[in-house]
């Protein structure tokens, strides 16, 4: 049985027909989906579904695109439910320094206190980074305290280097459907030579959605197509490969042991 790690159910391209997904995923054999929110409203909506639905876990957190929403509000209701067997994580949260204007430093700031937010409640974190690799590893360095919980860096198309450092870290990562994509020699090199033990699934749905369907909306019952071309490049047969990344996964996010 498969896991997604970080799927965004939440977006309005997915939430009309989560009942029809969730049914798809029970044939492609999807048994647990991390819904991830990425403002208040999306985070709001992420524990509706997990509170609605059996499969669906949630994670809660403010984008770096969404710094402003960041506020009492939001704080209150991630302390009042981060008890919940549901709330599994917090994010996404991170760095994007890809489309400008954009306030580094509020980034940052935001990002900070929410590492602070994951280690007060015991919860891991799932961290978005994009064109923000220096600063991103700075701040974890700088914030390693903050960081016992672990969490993965998501949609991992980085360096070898940068992958050395998240390891360092004590951090994993989750690999989407990039990695089935022709033009994705990068990523592919990259894959090739990532410790099996850092590895996690994700769809980041509605968005990069694997090959032979990329260009159309993405959902959690496509994860095995970047299931198995990961295992191909690993050489990796596809059972032991699930089993190994389940472990990986319920290690690295213990509350979807429950149920
Ligand atoms: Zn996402």
């Amino acid at each position: 049985m498969i896991i997604d790690v970080h799927a965004h159910l939440n977006d309005e391209l997915l939430i009309k027909n989560v009942e029809d997904i969730l049914k798809e995923c029970q044939i492609c054999n999807v048994d647990k989906i991390i819904c991830s929110g990425y403002d208040k409203k999306s985070s709001f909506m992420a524990y509706d579904l997990s509170n609605k639905y059996k499969q669906i876990y949630c994670s809660l957190g403010i984008h770096p695109s969404s710094t402003q929403d960041f506020d009492d509000e939001f704080i209150n209701f991630v302390k009042s439910v981060s008890l919940s067997p549901k709330v599994v994580a917090i994010g996404e949260i991170g760095l994007d320094y890809h489309f400008p204007p954009f306030d580094k430093n509020k980034q940052i700031k935001i990002f900070v206190e929410q590492l602070k937010m994951a280690h007060l409640l015991n919860l891991p974190i799932q961290i978005h980074c994009r064109d923000a690799t220096g600063d991103l590893i700075d701040i974890l360095k700088q914030n390693k305290n903050l960081l016992k919980n672990g969490g993965i860096l998501h949609c991992f198309s980085g360096s070898f280097e940068t992958l050395h450092q998240i390891k360092q870290l004590g951090l994993k990562i989750s690999v989407g459907g990039v990695v089935t994509f022709k033009n994705a020699v990068n990523v592919v090199e990259l894959i090739k030579k990532v410790p099996l033990e850092m590895i996690t699934l994700e769809t980041d749905c509605p968005y990069l959605t694997p090959h032979p369907f990329r260009g159309k909306i993405n959902n959690p019952s496509y994860i095995h197509y970047t299931a198995e071309k990961i295992a191909d490049l690993k050489l990796i047969p596809i059972k032991k490969f699930y089993n190994e990344v389940r472990n990986n996964t319920l290690q690295t996010f213990p509350k979807l042991k429950n149920n």
